[in-house]
Parts: C-alpha cells; structure tokens; sequence
C-alpha cells in the first residue's frame, strides 16, 4: 500500500513559501499555456536558470491560493496538476554527493519514504535540462 504523503493532512505549504524552486523552459511555457500569463510573470532568472517568482505579500510563490505570508500556514496550489518537476520531487533533493536525500527544509520529511538511486537519477537528469538554454 503506497503511504499517504503529509502535505495535505498536515495543511502544509512549507515549500511553497520564499520558494527558489528553479523549472525548465519548457514547464515555464507549459504553466504559461495553462495558465494564460506571461512567463515573465511568473519566473525571474538566478544565476542563469529560470524560478519561481514569489508574491510580495505572501512571499509565496505566486501559484499558491494563501492570503497569509506566515510559513506555517495553509495554502494550495493553483497549477497542481502542471507543476514543474522540482515541486513534485520536493522534499527529495541532491546533496554535494549528488545522491538523493530529504531536505531539512520540510518540516514533516520523516514521514516521506527514503529516496532512492532511481531519485537521484532523475533529479541529475533534472538538473542537466534546467541548465540547458
Ligand atoms: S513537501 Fe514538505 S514542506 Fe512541502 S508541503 Fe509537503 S510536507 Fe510541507
Ligand atoms: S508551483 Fe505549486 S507546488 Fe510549486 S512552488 Fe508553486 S505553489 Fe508550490
């Protein structure tokens, strides 16, 4: 039986919030599609590779329907079902070693499954298209 993740139970949106969550040019066009916004509303460029762009009142990234900028609090996202790789993998992350690891950032990561090599597999492969222009 596949364990229950406890982002909804646990009403979280940790991740979500002062987000650096990078997405490849082809999500940002796809979220664009979707969403009818310019990309350039919605992604600024760090260091060469296109993020997530937070609202300035909730500090949140601005696909997520919150009122409150509190890190704590409820907040759902708005492009679920088209969200970039990075959000769907998150809290499995790459260390210096490029294995796959959960990030101290999620509050509730002792309740995700370990990471596996296939993880880390897919997040290098990640990492490989967000850099490409
Ligand atoms: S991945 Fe972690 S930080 Fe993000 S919503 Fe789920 S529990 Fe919260
Ligand atoms: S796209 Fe959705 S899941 Fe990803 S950071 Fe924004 S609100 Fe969160």
């Amino acid at each position: 039986m596949v364990k229950q993740l406890p982002c909804v139970p646990m009403g979280c949106s940790a991740c979500c919030r002062e987000t650096t969550m990078p997405l490849t040019i082809s999500e940002a066009k796809r979220l664009s599609r979707r969403t009818g916004m310019a990309v350039e509303t919605f992604t600024w460029e760090h260091n060469g590779v296109l993020t997530l762009l937070n609202d300035e009142t909730t500090r949140a990234c601005v696909f997520l329907l919150t009122t409150s900028s509190e890190t704590s609090a409820e907040g759902i996202c708005s492009v679920y079902e088209v969200r970039p790789e990075g959000c769907r993998k998150y809290p499995i992350v790459l260390n210096p070693k490029d294995e796959a690891i959960l990030d101290d950032g999620c509050p509730h990561r002792s309740q995700f499954p370990q990471p596996t090599e296939d993880d880390a597999i897919a997040l290098l492969n990640l990492e490989e298209r967000l850099m490409r222009k």
